[in-house]
């Protein structure tokens, strides 16, 4: 395995950011009655594979299998272990051992997934996912679409809007796949030989060949939108006109391409406008067939993911985090190493009153001390001295105020608060 070029490091500088941002998700989740699962990091490699294959159609479930990551044991032997490159399969079997018949459960999960890049070096990578199962009524794909749209918008993306698409259901796929396939071999000349197999085993699929003469993608005559059955296609303009009147801004886009063997019906994405063009911060849609294929139960099912990473970077690139507000805070030394049981203990006195202290736990001189108080944006210091604590009294520095005064041992806290109030904090 090469040497990865993408571990997650979130330094303190930045975890906030995380914090403020999976704090808006949540709350627009719960707002929603959405309920948070945890799923475990180490996955039964045979479940995932099994999950895998139904997944996907087989030239690209293969591929996706290539870059999962697989532990080894220290002898080299593969151990039955992965590690998880996705949520929903998991989802989809706790579902499946838990859910009653007929219930509607609605999930959410995130956290780091892990595939190999396709250069072969291991990845980590931080994502939302969200599953709506047991409705097949498509005021659960408006659900889960609106929903999607209202994180992004109070994340701040003013700009967020959506590409629709619809795959249609099995039966009026048939007659598709068939042009496809006739399409393909009419026009075989013009594509080079993997792209064909490709396009044969999977018309959606984004092949990834350089070969310029090769046309890539299926003859854009060939759109699935002029193949959809009545039923599909009233689902499609009811999606339209519900997301239209919800004021989320979209356009259809025939060439929105998912796995088509996962999805089924209604497929989105959720992208912005950047400098460099367009950005896909996420996407998903129903995948009624994968769900019943994986559970063995009749569970309709949609979700979408979110890609966490590209939506930190553009929310730190826009600015889009506002500072949390600063806790008052207090410092605390001693001035003697004889005084430190002191100062945990009025540490503890403090922490009872949820007030913040900050440590210091070197001996220092006075000036030395404030410098350091400031520097850990404290507004109260207090120095605690043997001579003062005698006469039972400390000495409290107001650092916003710039002025000091000793205050009784017995009464520190209430001093505290009492100085708090006056910095209006
Ligand atoms: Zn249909
Ligand atoms: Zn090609």
């Amino acid at each position: 395995m090469k040497k990865s070029k993408s571990f997650h490091q979130f330094t303190p500088e930045e975890v906030w950011k995380w914090k403020a941002m999976e704090n808006t998700f949540d709350h627009a989740l719960n707002l929603h009655d959405y309920q948070e699962i945890r799923l475990s990091i180490l996955q039964d490699h045979e479940v995932l594979h099994k999950g895998i294959t139904a997944l996907m159609a087989g030239r690209e479930a293969e591929q996706v299998e290539r870059r999962t990551i697989n532990l080894c044991q220290p002898d080299g032997e593969l151990s039955l272990l992965s590690l998880r490159p996705e949520g929903t399969i998991s989802v989809l079997h706790h579902t499946a051992k838990n859910a009653q018949h007929g219930a509607i459960n609605r999930y959410y999960y995130h956290g780091p997934m892990f595939r190999l890049d396709k250069d072969g070096r291991a990845m980590e990578f931080s994502q939302l996912g969200v599953e709506l199962l047991g409705s097949d009524s498509i005021l659960s794909e408006n659900e889960i679409i609106s929903l999607g749209m209202r994180i992004l918008r109070e994340l701040g993306f003013r700009d967020a809007s959506l590409k629709l698409n619809s795959f249609g259901c099995e039966s009026c796929r048939r007659k598709f796949f068939a042009d496809v396939r006739t399409g393909l071999e009419q026009h075989a000349a013009e594509y080079c030989a993997p792209c064909l197999e490709e396009l044969r085993a999977n018309p959606f699929a984004e092949t990834i060949c350089e070969d310029e003469r090769c046309r890539h993608r299926i003859p854009p005559s060939l759109s699935i939108e002029g193949y959809l059955c009545a039923k599909c296609r009233e689902n499609f303009q009811r999606i339209k006109k519900i997301q239209a009147n919800l004021g989320h801004r979209f356009r259809v886009d025939p060439l929105l391409f998912k796995n088509f063997a996962y999805y089924n019906e209604t497929v989105f994405d959720f992208v912005i406008e950047q400098a460099d063009g367009e950005l896909t911060l996420g996407g998903g849609g129903r995948y009624d067939y994968l769900s019943s294929r994986i559970t063995g139960r009749k569970i309709p099912a949609v979700g979408f993911y979110l890609d966490l990473d590209a939506i930190f970077r553009v929310m730190d690139a826009r600015n889009l985090f506002r500072p949390v507000q600063k806790t008052f805070a207090v410092y605390l030394c001693a001035q003697s190493p004889e005084m430190e049981m002191m100062m945990l203990q009025i540490a503890q006195e403090l922490h009872d009153e949820d007030i913040k202290t900050v440590l210091n736990t070197d001996i220092q001189d006075t000036e030395a001390e404030i410098k350091s108080a400031r520097a850990h944006h404290c507004e109260i210091m207090i120095s605690i001295r043997e001579d003062n604590v005698r006469d039972g009294k400390l000495l409290l520095h107001n650092l916003v105020r710039d002025n000091q005064d000793y205050v009784q041992l017995n009464q520190l806290t209430q001093s505290v608060r009492m100085a708090q109030k006056t910095l209006r904090l």
